[in-house]
């Protein structure tokens, strides 16, 4: 009989790559212009094993979703939905963009990404992609999965990790 522990699992960035376009706002009046970033993600998960499969959760799954959750976002530019200083307007066609109560841009509409959050620092990108994950990994069935530590990094050396607990109590 082995003892319960641990296990981690990790998806490597060099997989999970996504080429977006944002502009950050930061406190007070200082305002990013539009600019790209080669967006590497990493992503680790800990749980306990399956009995069955000899596996914390499957690695051409894990994957894949996370494939699937970079290419929603790639190529794209992306819009945080939940920042009073941007004003982020979808159109039919276009989306408009206002910093301040200024006009700055007009995007085509199949060009954004709009996600809900404050705003598109890599933090913000983190708990996004964390939370997708999540909805993902509850949508594909049962698990015995405790946390998911999800890393976004912008520039070499420049990176964020957000984690989340999946089940309180369970350690
Ligand atoms: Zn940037």
């Amino acid at each position: 009989m082995h003892e319960r522990g641990h296990f981690r699992v990790s998806v490597t960035k060099d997989d999970l790559v996504f080429a977006s376009a944002h502009f950050i706002t930061f406190a007070g009046h200082r305002c990013e212009g539009l600019h790209g970033h080669n967006y590497r993600a990493r992503v680790t998960i800990d749980g306990e094993l399956d009995e069955e499969s000899w596996l914390v959760f499957d690695f051409i799954e894990l994957k894949r979703i996370m494939r699937d959750l970079c290419a929603q976002i790639d190529h794209l530019v992306l819009l945080p939905l939940e920042k009073p200083r941007i004003h982020v307007t979808p159109g039919e066609e276009t989306v408009a963009v206002s910093v301040d109560g200024k006009p700055r841009y007009v995007f085509p509409r199949r060009d954004c990404a709009l996600l809900p959050i404050p705003n598109t620092s890599v933090e913000m990108l983190a708990r996004l992609l964390a939370d997708r994950l999540r909805a993902a990994l509850d949508a594909a069935g049962p698990h015995r999965l405790t946390a998911i530590e999800m890393e976004v990094e912008e520039n070499v050396g420049q990176a964020a990790v957000y984690r989340v607990e999946l089940r309180e109590g369970v350690r």
